[in-house]
């Protein structure tokens, strides 16, 4: 990494001022988009021949660690990674290492990220060491076959090997799930039950009507509450207050002792707690996941070494964060209420 120096100088100076939207939310997390490219092509998410960004449209990891470090001298807490696969991204332990200079001096209280498992086997003992404790892993099913069939090019074993090896390493492992119907409805206590016996809490996830893919979306659509009221049958779910600071609201299983998350962006929108906004690899701002509405940061970025008019840019955008999302999986309409793809934003 080149030298930061000038930003750092930059950073120790006048406090930034903090992010808060025109409804008073505290913005504190931010979660970014390394890259849009995946070694998966999970079918929910991506057509199998996607197209993706041509590599010079890229920030460099030198900018997005400007990025990140003028977001967290504005209030971000917390930060994640995601993509695409953050992992697949050249260079990408790199980048950690310097964010995680903002662990070291308490400005951020965690770093994490989210990811498909397949490249955790390498690089889970030095994500450790960066300051890592908790990484999301993507998981929708337990069997090999149906795991090809949902990811196309993923391989099982090598994503078991990776939940493996982060365990190993001392990171503690949320997996997360899809809820898929006719494709994984009949496993979810199985894999609730795998989860917690290994210590794991589960994150069950309802499928955001986001990109086009191959296949018909609300054919894949479960709605969470479905899946709640299925597992009540055989288990006692106790709310608990616990949070991570993300959209998951959380019950304890009272006969595991484990976590289940349900993330339900449809069937109870979360949107009034929302702390978060997310980048992308090219510099854009999303204030939301589920609206079109966005700021481009990387010409502010690139039009000077300071950062006023990158403040300046985030301030504004902040302004407009909007009150929620409105997704519906509407069977008449049969379009993606965001045009967008889930690997352009970040999950
Ligand atoms: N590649 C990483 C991974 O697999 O975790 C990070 C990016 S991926 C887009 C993040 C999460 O979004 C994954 O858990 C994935 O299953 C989920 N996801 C992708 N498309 C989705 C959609 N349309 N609806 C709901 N979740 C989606």
């Amino acid at each position: 990494m080149p030298d930061n120096a000038h930003i750092e100088a930059q950073l120790d100076g006048p406090a930034a001022s903090p992010m808060i939207d025109p409804y008073g939310r505290a913005i504190s997390y931010l979660r970014v988009s390394v890259t849009d490219r995946c070694d998966f092509r999970c079918v929910y998410c991506m057509a199998e021949n996607m197209t993706f960004l041509p590599k010079k449209d890229l920030l460099t990891l030198e900018e997005l660690d400007r990025l990140c470090s003028v977001f967290i001298a504005k209030g971000v807490r917390k930060l994640r990674l995601t993509g695409g696969e953050p992992l697949v991204r050249k260079n990408i332990m790199s980048f950690i290492r310097t964010l995680s200079r903002h662990l070291q001096s308490g400005a951020l209280e965690e770093l994490t990220l989210t990811t498909n498992g397949s490249q955790m086997a390498r690089f889970a003992p030095e994500l450790y060491d960066c300051g890592i404790r908790r990484v999301n892993i993507s998981l929708d099913t337990l069997q090999p076959d149906r795991f090809k069939a949902i990811t196309r090019w993923g391989d099982f074993s090598q994503v078991i090997a990776g939940i493996d090896a982060a365990r190993a390493a001392g990171l503690a492992v949320k997996i997360n799930a899809v809820a898929l119907k006719g494709m994984n409805e009949d496993e979810i206590e199985e894999m609730m039950v795998w989860a917690h016996e290994r210590g794991m809490d589960l994150t069950l996830i309802e499928t955001m009507p986001l990109g086009d893919i191959d296949g018909d979306r609300t054919d894949q659509y479960l709605p969470l509450s479905v899946v709640r009221a299925r597992l009540m049958d055989r288990w006692t779910l106790d709310d608990i207050p616990y949070k991570t600071g993300g959209p998951a609201r959380y019950m304890q299983v009272r006969e595991t002792g484990g976590r289940l998350g349900f993330i339900t962006p449809l069937t109870h929108n979360f949107c009034e707690s929302c702390n978060r906004v997310r980048i992308t690899c090219t510099g854009t701002l999303y204030m939301c996941l589920g609206q079109e509405d966005a700021a481009d940061l990387r010409a502010p970025l690139r039009m000077s070494e300071g950062n006023a008019l990158l403040e300046a840019a985030i301030d504004e955008a902040i302004g407009r964060k909007p009150k929620g999302h409105d997704f519906i999986i509407d069977r008449r309409r049969n379009k993606p209420a965001v045009s967008r793809h889930m690997s352009m934003t970040g999950g």
